[in-house]
């Protein structure tokens, strides 16, 4: 058992009985971050999924925008997905549609329009930057048009998942602007939500938020926290949930055990919003 593994249900214990007294806003709410789900993750998704579910803590990204425009609410969680991985389509149409869930798909049009071995090779590169091979493809517009048709929100994840930091503010302009015209293009409208890629503080700035603000109403990162409207929309938290750890970890994350830990990188996002 991993060290992660041994501490997180003596810390969800914990968590438990300390969150009871930290304040809460009405209306808060946790976004899901998950990636490809590979067959054998499946189940632990289908497991999640029903859960919250079944304790009424699902809520749609329609529900997700009234409670950031102050609309009130018990705390709920949204699930999104980066990357449009074909996966992505598989589980949405097998385990979130027969469970009534509608989630944030984030997708980057430029790699959608590579095939093959062409498209493995830049997801390698873009995505995984080069720590393992591409698991599988990503969903064509046919895929991703029917997640729109089922009522799940599409949003983009930057023209060929770039890191905005890295770029120039040419490159950065035509990362977020090239990937909203192509979605807008194809699925009839512009995209609301916006989630920038690899997700932690390093990889955004406040240029980078200035850009994405011109083009998008939400702004997703990975760095982790409860969300309202008392949050900068583009300032939205997220939190990366690994269906591969074991039932306690998993609990943790969902029920924002690990939020202590983030608190100076959330002001440093607040930050980032404020001066752009
Ligand atoms: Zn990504």
């Amino acid at each position: 058992m991993s060290l992660r593994e041994a501490l997180a249900a003596p810390a969800l214990g914990l968590w438990r009985l300390v969150r009871p007294l930290l304040p809460r806003i009405d209306g808060d709410f946790r976004i899901l971050m998950l990636h490809d789900v590979p067959v054998s993750q499946q189940n632990a998704l289908r497991q999640l999924v029903s859960g919250l579910a079944a304790r009424n803590l699902l809520i749609d990204p329609a529900e997700a925008e009234r409670r950031l425009g102050g609309g009130g609410g018990k705390p709920g969680v949204l699930l999104s997905f980066d990357d449009g991985f074909a996966s992505n389509g598989e589980v949405a149409e097998a385990i979130l549609t027969p469970l009534g869930a509608r989630a944030l798909f984030f997708v980057c049009p430029g790699l959608m329009a590579l095939t093959g071995a062409a498209q493995r090779s830049a997801i390698a590169a873009n995505v995984l930057r080069g720590r393992r091979a591409a698991p599988e493809g990503l969903m064509d517009w046919t895929g991703v048009e029917r997640l729109a048709a089922a009522g799940h929100v599409i949003g983009s994840h930057t023209l060929d998942h770039r890191r905005l930091t890295e770029l120039s503010s040419d490159q950065r302009a035509e990362q977020i602007g090239s990937a909203a015209e192509a979605l807008t293009a194809r699925l009839g409208s512009r995209p609301a939500w916006f989630a920038y890629t690899f997700g932690d503080i390093t990889s955004i700035d406040a240029a980078a938020l200035a850009e994405i603000g011109r083009h998008h109403r939400f702004c997703r990162s990975g760095v982790r926290g409860a969300n309202s409207a008392a949050i900068h929309p583009l300032a939205l938290r997220g939190d990366h949930i690994d269906l591969a750890a074991g039932a306690a970890w998993r609990a943790l994350t969902v029920e924002g055990g690990l939020d202590p830990r983030y608190r100076a990188q959330r002001r440093q996002l607040d930050g980032m919003v404020a001066e752009g």
